[in-house]
């Protein structure tokens, strides 16, 4: 006799996340295939005014992929060891003032720089910039009517906070353990938001990666707050 509930369970998880991954990739490139459709139709007048529009929805759809691609890229070169760091050094406010243009063009959340200005880290930035825009991107989906959005950078002497902090809905108790689980999605609220729960966990990873933590505070009806360090 031998006990395989593990591995059933675990192939579970995987026969859950294959759909959830599966159906998150479809929605976009429907989108994608009505876009081209209708654009194919005004093929001879591309000064119509629908044009621009329908190429812009094209783009958003085309950004939707992408970005769920690169979450499965990224889980799969976790999983097999293969994160490489390729680390520099550089100030923490200038990368997060270049990063999530797409949020500031959006134009629904301002994002407010507050803390240290000169804090400078080693470290991968490409990578880093990643794990910012994953908790930017997740403040504005989860916390839509949190208008600011704020990004913290703090000395703590022998490393670099940072912080994302928005004033959303917040996350109960027992679920802040699992966030950074791999495929962890709380459904909490209602509400279904669509993603693959891959976030939080690369965001993880790449921290880990750089030796630093990564946590979260948070209080219902007032908000959370990611925050991970870097050491110096
Ligand atoms: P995904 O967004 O694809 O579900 P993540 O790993 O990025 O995956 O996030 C895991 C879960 O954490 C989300 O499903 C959501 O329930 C919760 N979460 C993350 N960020 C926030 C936030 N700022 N406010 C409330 N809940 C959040």
């Amino acid at each position: 006799m031998q006990d395989i509930t593990q591995r059933k369970t675990d192939e579970q998880r995987k026969d859950d996340f294959l759909s959830i991954a599966s159906h998150e990739l479809k929605t976009p490139v429907t989108t994608l295939k009505g876009s081209l459709q209708l654009l194919d139709r005004y093929k001879g007048h591309l000064e119509h005014p629908i044009v621009p529009k329908l190429i812009d929805q094209a783009n958003v759809s085309v950004m939707k992929i992408i970005n769920l691609m690169d979450d499965l890229l990224n889980t799969t070169r976790t999983n097999e060891g293969q994160l490489h760091l390729n680390k520099t050094k550089f100030v923490l406010v200038e990368m997060l003032n270049q990063c999530c243009h797409h949020v500031r063009i959006e134009g629904k959340h301002q994002l407010v720089l507050q803390g240290d200005q000169q804090l400078q880290v080693f470290a991968d930035e490409a990578r880093i910039d990643q794990v910012v825009v994953n908790l930017v991107n997740n403040a504005a989906k989860y916390a839509a009517n949190s208008t600011e959005i704020y990004l913290i950078v703090e000395d703590l002497g022998d490393k670099a906070r940072v912080s994302v902090k928005d004033a959303g809905p917040g996350i109960p108790e027992d679920k802040l353990p699992h966030l950074f689980e791999r495929y962890y999605r709380a459904d909490y609220s209602g509400i279904q938001y669509s993603g693959l729960g891959l976030g939080l966990y690369i965001s993880a990873e790449i921290v880990k990666r750089h030796g630093g933590e990564i946590g979260v505070t948070s209080q219902l009806g007032l908000g959370s707050t990611f925050w991970f360090t870097l050491p110096y």
